[in-house]
């Protein structure tokens, strides 16, 4: 019997290829209820489509369906009304916290795209984890899933890597990178992808965050876990071993390929979601003047206090800008530099530490973006 699933995010880049992936009839998965914020873009097809569907949420707005459970605001409230539902949380941005430490404190499988909860949520998510051993996390980002499987081969492992590409501004000079506009950097050179994570890749906040989620989920110190700078995204990641050798996940760059295993309980879908020829493979030297960001992440995290929800509302204030075209690509970094070091940094102790310390980073930067607006 398949088992039922509840998806946040459907409208999203990650949430419409999860409909996808369901819609193969070997998926182990059955929808019952799909959740966005406020956009219903191809609901009625969707209901056609899915029939097990029946629930409907929405955070902002209003759902104007009928013969089916609605939740308006409320949507958390989804989860623990369907007693047996695994959550798929593929929410872009902070909000996503909120979703993944529900579903852990309700003891569920929770498929995991959305980074930033862990990012931000670290230390809850750890401690929720371990109060509900029923519950558990399963990686849906392409290179997480990749290590999962790697390193389930239970190989001796000395370090990790993931790969990046760089994103969109990756070959502009680097006198000119600071004054791209968004038409540049929505231009990804081998993923497409929601236009928050897209912008994140050019300046590499999307890879600081990736090994923070590479510790989360292997449990490897930072200094074991590498960057490996890789233009064409074919491999995910690698593991060293202790002989010196490497094993790699080299597969399609599409995201189908993770969420296809994460819904085929870790095991390796029979379905090619995706055919790609093996071309040249090629990797560059990681200039570190063009991702300032990254370092900055990095050497700031710290599980136990709020410095990375700060960092990341911030991130998430400037990135709405920037695509909004209301500031310059290099004024992400300065909002965001300019908003931690006004925000007050305090120990995460329950999730309103962490919603506190987010409403304050959006105030801040807001206030910064209108003095950048202001000249
Ligand atoms: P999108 O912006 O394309 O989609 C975001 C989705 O989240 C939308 O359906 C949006 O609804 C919904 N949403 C936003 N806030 C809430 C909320 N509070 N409650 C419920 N739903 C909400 O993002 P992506 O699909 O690109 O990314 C999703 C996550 O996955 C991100 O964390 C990203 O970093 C991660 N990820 C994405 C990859 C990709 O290929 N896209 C690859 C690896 C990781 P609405 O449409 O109504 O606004
Ligand atoms: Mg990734």
């Amino acid at each position: 019997m398949k088992k039922d699933l509840i998806l946040f995010g459907y409208t999203g880049s990650i949430g419409k290829q999860v409909l996808e992936v369901l819609s193969s009839a070997s998926c182990k998965y059955r929808i019952v209820g799909i959740v966005s914020y406020s956009r219903t873009d191809g609901l009625d097809k969707i209901l056609k489509k899915f029939k097990s569907i029946e629930a409907v949420g929405i955070v902002k707005g209003e759902l104007n369906i009928s013969g089916k459970k609605i939740y308006m605001g409320n949507v958390l409230q989804m989860i623990s009304d369907y007693k047996n539902a695994c959550v798929f949380n593929a929410v872009s941005g902070v909000n996503g916290l909120e979703v993944s430490l529900e579903a852990i404190d309700l003891g569920r499988t929770l498929f995991l795209a959305n980074k930033e909860s862990i990012v931000i949520g670290y230390k809850l998510l750890k401690k929720s984890l371990k109060a509900n051993p029923k519950a558990k996390i399963i990686p849906i980002d392409s290179e997480h899933s990749s290590l999962y499987k790697l390193l389930s081969l239970k190989q001796k492992v000395k370090s990790i890597y993931i790969t990046c590409s760089g994103g969109a501004l990756r070959d502009l000079p680097l006198e000119k990178v600071g004054s791209a506009n968004y038409e540049m950097v929505k231009k990804h050179p081998t993923w497409s992808m929601g236009d928050k994570i897209t912008v994140d890749c050019a300046t590499l906040v999307n890879k600081a965050f990736e090994v923070i989620e590479a510790r989360f989920f292997f449990d490897y110190d930072f200094d074991s876990i590498h960057v490996l700078m890789h233009d064409e995204s074919l491999i995910h990641a690698l593991v060293e071993l202790v002989d010196g050798s490497f094993s790699l996940e080299l597969a399609s760059n599409d995201m189908k390929i993770p969420i296809a295993y994460a819904l085929n309980d870790c095991k390796r879908s029979e379905e090619n979601f995706s055919k790609f020829n093996l071309v040249d493979l090629h990797f560059r030297k990681f200039e570190e003047e063009r991702y300032p960001l990254f370092r900055l992440i990095l050497n700031n995290f710290n599980e136990n206090t709020t410095a990375l929800a700060i960092i990341s509302a911030a991130d998430e204030i400037a990135v709405n800008a920037f695509i909004n075209d209301e500031i310059s690509f290099k004024d992400i970094y300065t909002i965001i530099v300019n908003t931690f070091k006004r925000v007050r940094q305090n120990d995460v102790d329950s999730i309103l530490d962490i919603m506190h310390a987010i409403s304050e980073a959006n105030r801040v930067a807001s206030e910064i973006i209108e003095e950048i607006r202001k000249g």
